[in-house]
């Protein structure tokens, strides 16, 4: 089997709000083979940045675009090509937009790998340990407590146990910061899991303060209180937080992982599956049982993301959570024809082969924006 196309299609809802939301649109990479198979991923970024990123042609052994890389080789080899992919882009990745862009045709290497065996890629990864996991309601906060509180009941009403209130306004002030985390956890009532990201808005010695305040409303964890560089602020935090510390998200790639996983920095490991494919996240999985912190997935993109997620933590012995985002954009529920999403507060592991997940064709033709091949 050779890989002979690799396409990238960048889908847009019409109206974009400024807010920290990545579902509002996507880029989908689609890696075609010579026997008819077609690999899907996704990668959550800038998407017309990832496309250049595949799209861009030869500069430099160790400057070249993604997709002449891979059209050719075997799409099987996923270990192979991410280091070929690696080596040959060192002069503009590493880290970041470039691994991003590396982790979608990873996934839908994946994908293919599974449709090629006719098995789910948890299977491929060695196997899932849970069937289900309790999903957490993925959600901004209000303006200010009363609008948190709303928000927190409909998802509660909605049959989920737990939710995670995320970024604006928070780190405003100090007045402002308990009103919200008070809010959310009138609005949820004493029983649920509840869950804070603060969106990198403090130093450490703040981000301790507040993680005192917090911990009377029984916080589960408390997310990105610093700027994802401060790993040394993350471990002072770490050794002194009263409640979990959780970050990850911003992290692009096994190196970028690292600087925490060696510092033994954080109490919960948030990989997103969009920026570091299958094979960066297996290996940071390992790692990080190994020191004995827990993992969960960030993904806050389309179902196809979701269903890469899920196939991941699965295999994750101490799985505990799954971020479930519930904004309200066709993005995140009509991509594919699968929904991949949470019943009762529970959302079940994919078990058809690959990803488990077909594009909605309709729909990507209905909000494509761009396409390359
Ligand atoms: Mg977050």
């Amino acid at each position: 089997m050779k890989i002979t196309e690799v396409v990238c299609q960048i889908v847009r809802i019409p109206q974009i709000e400024k807010k920290t939301a990545s579902s509002q649109d996507s880029v989908i990479v689609r890696v075609r083979t010579d026997t008819g198979l077609e690999g899907v991923g996704e990668a959550d970024s800038s998407p017309e940045m990832v496309k250049a990123a595949i799209d861009a042609p030869f500069s430099h052994n160790i400057a070249c675009g993604l997709r002449q890389l891979v059209v050719g080789e075997n799409p099987l080899e996923t270990e192979r090509l991410w280091m070929k992919m690696y080596r040959a882009t060192m002069y503009c990745g590493r880290r970041s937009l470039m691994i991003t862009a590396m982790s979608a045709i990873d996934m839908a290497l994946w994908d293919l790998k599974g449709k090629h065996f006719g098995e789910p890629i948890h299977r491929l990864l060695g196997g899932k340990q849970h069937d289900r996991i309790l999903a957490y309601a993925s959600i901004l906060f209000g303006k200010n407590g009363k609008e948190t509180a709303a928000i927190g009941r409909r998802w509660r009403e909605a049959g989920y146990r737990a939710v995670k209130f995320g970024w604006e306004p928070m780190g405003q002030s100090e007045a402002l910061d308990i009103e919200l985390v008070a809010g959310a956890r009138e609005g949820l009532g004493p029983d649920a899991t509840l869950l804070i990201d603060a969106g990198c808005v403090w130093d450490a010695r703040t981000a301790l303060q507040r993680a005192h305040a917090f911990s009377a409303y029984r916080i589960g964890w408390l997310e990105e209180p610093l700027q994802p560089d401060d790993y040394d602020g993350y471990k002072w935090l770490r050794d002194r937080s009263p409640v979990p510390i959780a970050s990850g998200e911003e992290e692009c790639g096994r190196q970028s992982f690292r600087a925490y996983i060696d510092r033994q920095a954080l109490d919960v490991y948030q990989v997103d599956l969009s920026r570091n494919g299958f094979t960066d996240s297996y290996y940071i999985k390992q790692r990080v049982e190994e020191i004995g912190a827990r993992l969960c997935n960030h993904c806050y993109t389309s179902p196809v993301t979701v269903a890469a997620s899920l196939h991941w933590l699965s295999t994750c012995r101490d799985a505990f959570l799954f971020e479930d985002c519930v904004e309200d954009s066709p993005l995140r529920h009509e991509l594919t024809h699968e929904k991949v999403q949470a019943i009762d507060g529970w959302i079940t592991v994919p078990d058809r082969p690959g990803l488990g997940v077909t594009l909605d064709e309709n729909f990507v033709r209905r909000y494509l924006i761009s396409e390359s091949r």
